[in-house]
């Protein structure tokens, strides 16, 4: 058993009965990252001062012993499009990529508050946008079960540095599957919380009524863990829900929507049977249950994320923020610093969304994906009714190969289970199903859980479950 295999709970433990110190699980970090980050690429930085900080913190162990704060000594990774005060958050993107983030997200201040060490930032598409980690400014990552292929994607960074032992746990964050899809395809735990449960405030904003930020680990307790200390009300973040407290299933009941996963690979179908038959043994019921919008979420995320990238990202224009190239004027130094600053894909989205936008066409797109997403919370309302799980594959297929998907229509259509959720503000949790052997390879895959708002605790039941995990 090396250092870098045990989880969040188990350093913890392990801390507190003396087994071993911060810095000696420091060093086998630092090491691991050394050794396996030249090939996967999953971390852009390295933070430096991390020894420093394990000396402090077996200080702190010596001197208060169990009153330490309850993340002493454990690293976390973090997207680089979550704001770190003094460190780069460049979202990946040429345009930020000298971008000093000038002060902490709230997240990054509650994991402090619990003294977490931020130990680097990790590699992801270029402002989120992506379903493979191809589209970051700063090279492909890739997958620690097969490095011919992706981790997923838009968190792939954070998803390889868990996968790969090079971190216990990583913040991601979705838009439309970005915990999820990194996590099934490399075998890991992923939690997209309740809109709103989580503070956005300094998470660099893609698509705002749909970002969360959420935690990817190995393990559903860490998972949870991680989740209520990031979680809680906060006044810089307007969407941020008011006395918020994750609340249980109210039943051990299943949905599935057959006719929406009808998409997924053979081999990912029978996987996720072989997994519903595993939790009907452990006294949940399945049960069908018709979700006849969810074909259709995909085709409204990419117009409302579009609309919402595109607004979100007129502010980076080369003279408050980011990279900057001399013009002739001012629109053509707008022109020249957003050409050289966007990669091809953020370009391609941002034009997608003005077009989207444009008065002529506000009403044939925008406006009907905007009632889409009142049918998909309208069709969730009446199936929760009676179950209180939906449960699909997280994602079509296992892990593709770099440069498999290059149309980008095929890449999109990765997420076609990952929509719901983010487009009605639900909580959803995938967990690794199993793996399916692929030439000469074991690749993971997830099933995911979607559940009412506000009650992600019950997706850490229903996962725990599955996985076979206690909760003590
Ligand atoms: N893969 C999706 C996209 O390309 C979702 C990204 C995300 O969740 N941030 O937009």
């Amino acid at each position: 058993m090396e250092y870098t295999d045990l989880s969040v709970r188990e350093l913890q433990q392990g801390y507190r009965a003396k087994d071993f110190s911060v810095s000696e699980v420091v060093r086998a970090y630092l090491d691991k990252i050394e050794k396996e980050n030249p090939t996967l690429n999953a971390y852009l930085e390295v933070f430096d001062g991390a020894f420093e900080y394990a000396k402090e913190a077996d200080a702190l162990f010596l001197e208060k012993g169990d009153r330490a704060p309850s993340l002493t000594g454990i690293p976390v990774a973090v997207k680089d499009n979550i704001l770190i005060k003094g460190r780069i958050a460049s979202s990946a993107s040429k345009m930020l990529e000298n971008h000093v983030a000038p002060y902490d997200a709230t997240v990054i201040k509650k994991l402090r508050e619990e003294n977490a060490l931020c130990i680097g930032r990790t590699n992801m598409d270029e402002f989120a946008m992506g379903s493979s980690t191809e589209h970051s400014a700063f090279g492909p990552t890739r997958n620690p079960h097969d490095p011919e292929r992706v981790p997923g994607g838009s968190s792939g960074g954070s998803a390889s540095a868990v996968a790969g032992k090079m971190a216990p746990v990583a913040l991601g964050s979705e838009t439309c599957g970005s915990i999820r899809q990194p996590a099934s395809l490399c075998g890991l735990v992923g939690f997209k919380p309740t809109y709103g449960a989580v503070s956005r405030s300094g998470l660099i904003a893609m698509g705002s009524s749909l970002d969360q930020i959420g935690p990817l680990s190995r393990t559903v307790n860490d998972a949870e863990l991680v989740f209520n200390i990031i979680r809680g009300y906060d006044e810089l973040d307007a969407t941020s829900l008011p006395a918020y407290e994750p609340v249980s299933a109210k039943n051990k009941r299943i949905g599935v929507p057959r006719a929406f996963i009808k998409d997924a690979s053979p081999e990912v179908q029978q996987l996720f049977e072989g997994n519903l038959k595993k939790l009907e043994k452990e006294g949940y019921e399945i049960v069908d249950i018709e979700f006849p919008s969810a074909p259709y979420a995909l085709a409204a995320y990419y117009i409302v994320m579009p609309a919402e990238v595109s607004t979100n990202l007129a502010r980076l224009d080369g003279v408050r923020y980011g990279h900057h190239a001399p013009g002739e004027d001012l629109l053509d130094e707008y022109k020249k610093s957003r050409m050289e600053g966007f990669g091809k894909e953020t370009r391609r989205r941002i034009i997608l969304g003005t077009h989207i936008l444009s008065s002529g066409y506000y009403d044939a797109y925008y406006a009907r994906a905007t009632a889409l997403r009142g049918a998909l919370a309208k069709d969730l309302e009446k199936a929760f009714e009676s179950v209180s799980y939906i449960a699909t594959p997280t994602t079509p297929n296992v892990a593709f190969k770099l440069g498999e998907k290059a149309d980008p229509l095929s890449m999109y259509l990765e997420d076609v289970f990952a929509a719901p959720a983010n487009l009605t503000g639900i909580p959803a949790i995938s967990v690794s199903a199993g793996t399916i052997a692929t030439d000469g390879k074991d690749l993971p895959i997830g099933i995911q859980f979607m559940s009412p708002k506000r009650s992600d605790k019950s997706l850490f039941d229903v996962a725990r479950t599955l996985l076979g995990e206690t909760n003590t």
